[in-house]
């Protein structure tokens, strides 16, 4: 990531595209020209070297690839020296009396030497960027004769030597290879190994998706690589992943899943094996054929349904097969006049499914039962003829006394798919006859006698007669049912000289006939008796017509009454929640609040109460230092009165400003002159009497954080790092505790003053986020600098001290990076795609495995399980107190000699999980695929939660773990 901060290699002689190497040894003095062939030629006086063991073997240092090697060498090097008696190639042994070749000088008693050595021309085979291992050894010049003891010395015990391991890079190499050349200026030294290599980043499946060896980067420190989908796979989202410059794959962002009749089984996809089958790409596995289905071959995407069986077009494949149901049974009639309702039980068999519905087909017949013929449209069903859900149907219109043969036919989701016959039963009806009645009647003032005749052909034995009534023209509000089982009735209780209405019907053990048409009486004043009066007395033949209505009526109120009764009213949703907004802020007792300057009517009246009014006679300004939104920042000084002149940073408001620039320009101030501690930005004043209208803060010597950082990449200790960042969290803490949530801590909005000293800046309202270069449009609309935001703030703008605590992480990692980009090239979309399936940012180079731990922290995706800013301080104060706790390392390169962290010097996902006190998910891995350390390190909480490891804080011990093993890369002995 970082380039090389030790400057010894020096890519600079481009005619012979070759690099310089050189050793300086002091002083140079007198030579001893045949040491080193003294001490070949004579065994016993020769120094032993120790066993140069390669580090990076390659099966376990996956992705090097070695360019030159001299302890490979069969022959001679046959490097070239210059002059002939500097560098000598000499055979020596080992400790294990291997031999092994060496260039040796040691011309340290003669002054002015300039030895130099060549190797052979490497090609670079496309790398970009290659590294340069060398290990040597440094002559004690105090062992040797005549010289007066200042070479350094290296020895290690009775004369083994001990060897020296230096590994460089050099980046942005574009030419077919290149030479290195090693300078000898006096010492005493042999080159005991050289090996020159690059890092692959090897071939691998991640996802489904294999992205190929891809050689890493040059100057750039990703290389974004799109993977292709392994065989019967497809995308499910375009996968990719980046190579980092150690030769690790990095954030594998999207995956292929495996096409229907496939299933994932370690990196490839494998077909279903038969009596299984896979229906879509998105489902995770082959599942077991649905009963009365089978999967006789690989690879199916549905099963086949047994013979009889069927699967309708809408069922989920994952469905049983079924069938059509048996027919309906045990069908009862009950005739109304000339309606008649039909019931009856469900099948027996429903086929399995639930989508049961019933048609009824209607015959008229007549010579009894011969000859039948389809009822036509006069004939009306209740609710309807075909699909009907309930087991019951009303069937009006129909002719009275006539037969009729209705067919009731059970269909369910596949009857449509079955060649054979539907379930059906069949009913035979007869509706019942007309109904004349001779009406009778007698009057008396108070009551009336009715006599009738039944009907002539009943279609059954009558069991009664109904009578009804009413007042004339009052049927709706109030009518009267009686009934009796003989042919007359007295009805009694009128009001005198009033008109009624009566009918009269009877009822059959086949259901009720139709009634008998209306007739009006009135009451008499007096009693009168009146029976068989001709003209009274009316024979009459029911006109349906006239009788329709009310017979619909009635039949309508017995179906209700009976079944439906009513309606029921839709039941009123509750009261909706009313969502209430608190929109104050919780103070604490004795805490100063941050005053938001919107809460001003007046925003002068802000600027006012929190912002001294400077006298712009006393500013000098002397030299543009930056940039901002609303015009030039200068340095400059102030003379304070009644004190010395200070160093101040003057931010201006250009010219032709609007009413609203000013506003939000002097927001900030109003904003910062409510701060005051050593780590936020000090506002001296403004001016705002006079034009420009300026802001005036203390001067900050060595400007923004970012920069400064980048301008002395590697220059600071782990101790001066982690002091800056203690001071940004003392100032956060500060802020968090008055309430203010930043929303843009980032190192670019970090000053820092000739001390070293971090003060929090940029306190703009409108300006926040959208002056910031890094503040990129979301999709609801807001500008948020991606890079540094939490995820809920991204999501939602919920911006809180926590999400100001994500931010801070950011800035940890930045400043431990030394200015780092963070996320690299990688886009916005792909930052918040990784970030929400669980990537966090690698630990940066050389950087102490608390601090990331901290930063992993900061970047916990639940905001309540972030630390505070209190509980950040303490932390980092509690480090700095004791720096040795700052000496392990997160990370060490590939190739290093760094012994891997025990924790994960496993080599099976069995001994990690028992190394991380996590043994008893032993099975749920095993079972779930994951066999090999390889497997698991881009395993997701998706996943674990389907192995069945639920537990929030054992997933993320697990996952914790997973992401070291990441950032170990190839220490991980798989
Ligand atoms: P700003 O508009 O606050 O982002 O300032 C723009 C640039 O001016 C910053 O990036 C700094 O380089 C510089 N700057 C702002 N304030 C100060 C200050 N108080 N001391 C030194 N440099 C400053």
């Amino acid at each position: 990531m970082a380039p090389p901060r030790v400057p010894w290699i020096y890519p600079s002689l481009p005619l012979l595209s070759s690099l310089l190497l050189v050793f300086h040894a002091s002083p140079p003095s007198t030579a001893l020209r045949n040491y080193p062939e003294n001490e070949a030629n004579s065994r016993d006086s020769r120094p032993i070297y120790p066993p140069v063991t390669n580090h990076c073997v390659t099966a376990l240092c996956a992705g090097v690839v070695t360019l030159l090697d001299s302890m490979s060498a069969l022959a001679d090097l046959g490097w070239e020296a210059y002059p002939n008696e500097g560098w000598e190639e000499i055979s020596v042994m080992d400790e294990r009396n291997t031999p092994m070749r060496t260039y040796q000088v040691c011309s340290v008693m003669e002054a002015n030497q300039n030895n130099w050595l060549r190797t052979r021309h490497i090609s670079r085979e496309g790398a970009q960027r290659v590294y340069i291992e060398i290990k040597f050894t440094l002559r004690d010049c105090n062992s040797l004769p005549g010289v007066s003891g200042t070479c350094k010395e290296v020895d290690v015990g009775d004369r083994v030597l001990k060897l020296n391991t230096e590994v460089r890079d050099i980046s942005n190499l574009s030419k077919k290879g290149f030479y290195l050349a090693f300078q000898d200026l006096g010492a005493c030294i042999a080159l005991v190994s050289v090996r020159v290599f690059y890092k692959k980043c090897p071939l691998t499946v991640r996802n489904l998706a294999q992205f190929p060896d891809t050689i890493t980067g040059g100057e750039t420190a990703l290389v974004e690589v799109h993977g292709v989908c392994v065989n019967a796979s497809e995308e499910f989202e375009p996968p990719k992943m980046y190579c980092s410059a150690d030769g690790g794959w990095l954030v594998p962002i999207g995956r292929c899943v495996c096409k229907p009749g496939f299933e994932e089984n370690k990196d490839i996809c494998q077909p279903c094996r038969p009596g299984t089958y896979k229906a879509s790409a998105t489902d995770a596995y082959c599942t077991k054929c649905p009963p009365h289905s089978s999967s006789p071959h690989e690879q199916a995407m549905e099963c086949i349904c047994e013979k009889g069986f069927y699967r309708a077009e809408t069922d989920p494949r994952s469905m049983a097969c079924t069938r059509p149901p048996s027919a309906p049974e045990n069908p009862i009639s009950s005739v109304n006049e000339t309606c008649v309702t039909l019931e009856w039980s469900p099948p027996r068999d429903t086929g399995g499914r639930g989508d049961i519905t019933y048609s009824l087909h209607c015959r008229k017949c007549s010579g009894e039962g011969k000859k039948c013929a389809p009822c036509g449209s006069s004939v009306h069903f209740v609710p309807r003829q075909f699909g009907l859900s309930s087991a019951s149907v009303l069937i009006t219109d129909l002719q009275p006394d006539s037969n009729y043969t209705f067919t009731i036919e059970s269909q369910n989701g596949v009857s449509d798919l079955s060649p054979t016959l539907r379930g059906t039963v069949v009913i035979n009806v007869t509706t019942s006859q007309t109904v004349s009645v001779v009406l009778k009647e007698r009057r008396s003032k108070d009551s009336v006698t009715l006599a009738w005749q039944g009907p002539e052909r009943p279609n059954g034995a009558i069991v009664e007669y109904e009578v009804i009534y009413y007042e004339k023209n009052q049927r709706e509000q109030n009518y009267t049912v009686l009934k009796t089982r003989s042919n007359m009735m007295t009805v009694d209780g009128l009001k005198p000289g009033t008109t009624y209405v009566f009918r009269v019907r009877a009822r059959t053990d086949g259901g009720y006939g139709t009634y008998g048409g209306e007739i009006e009486l009135e009451t008499s004043h007096e009693d009168v008796l009146a029976i068989g009066d001709p003209n009274q007395s009316t024979i009459l033949v029911v006109s349906i017509a006239g009788g329709i209505v009310l017979l619909i009526f009635l039949v309508t109120c017995f179906v209700v009454s009976g079944r439906h009764c009513g309606y029921i009213k839709a039941k009123q949703d509750p009261d909706e929640e009313k969502m209430q907004f608190q929109h104050g802020r919780v103070k604490l007792p004795g805490s100063r609040t941050y005053i938001h300057p919107h809460t001003y009517e007046d925003p002068n009246q802000a600027v006012r109460d929190f912002a001294k009014e400077i006298d712009a006679s006393n500013i000098r300004i002397e030299r543009v230092i930056g940039a901002g939104e609303f015009g030039e920042v200068c340095s400059g000084r102030l003379r304070v009165q009644g004190k010395r002149e200070i160093y101040v940073a003057i931010k201006s408001l250009k010219a032709g400003y609007s009413d609203k620039q000013r506003r939000d320009f002097l927001s900030e101030a109003s904003i910062m002159g409510q701060f005051d501690h050593p780590n936020i930005i000090r506002l001296e004043g403004v001016v705002t009497k006079c034009k420009p209208v300026m802001i005036i803060t203390e001067f900050m010597e060595n400007g923004s954080l970012d920069t400064f950082l980048k301008k002395h990449d590697g220059q600071f200790t782990v101790i001066q790092l982690v002091g800056m960042l203690r001071g940004i969290a003392s100032g956060m803490k500060y802020l968090s505790d008055m309430s203010y949530v930043h929303r843009d801590l980032a190192a670019r909005n970090i000053l820092v003053n000739s001390n070293l000293v971090c003060k929090v800046s940029d306190f703009g309202l409108s300006r926040v986020l959208e002056d910031d270069p890094e503040a990129a449009y979301t999709t609801r609309g807001g500008k948020i600098p991606i890079r540094w935001t939490a995820p809920e703030a991204i999501a939602y703008r919920k911006f809180t001290s926590a999400s100001d605590v994500w931010s801070y992480g950011i800035v940890m990692w930045e400043v431990i990076s030394y200015g780092e980009r963070p996320y690299w090239e990688m886009s916005n979309q792909d930052v918040i795609k990784a970030i929400d399936e669980g990537y966090r940012l690698p630990a940066p180079m050389d950087c102490p495995v608390v601090l990331h731990q901290l930063m992993l922290d900061c970047w916990e995706k639940g905001r309540s399980d972030r630390p505070k800013f209190g509980q950040i301080v303490t932390i980092l104060d509690k480090l700095i107190r004791n720096p040795a706790s700052l000496r392990e390392l997160a990370n060490s390169s590939a190739c290093r000699e760094d012994p891997p962290t025990p924790e994960f010097s496993v080599s099976t996902v069995d001994d990690w999980l028992d190394t991380i006190k996590m043994g008893q998910y032993k099975e749920n891995f095993s079972s779930a695929g994951y066999v090999s350390l390889d497997s698991i390190l881009y395993i997701s909480v998706s996943e674990l939660a389907k192995m069945g490891v639920t537990l929030a804080g054992h997933q993320k011990k697990i996952l914790s773990s997973v992401q070291s093993l990441q950032t170990q890369g190839t220490h991980v002995q798989v």
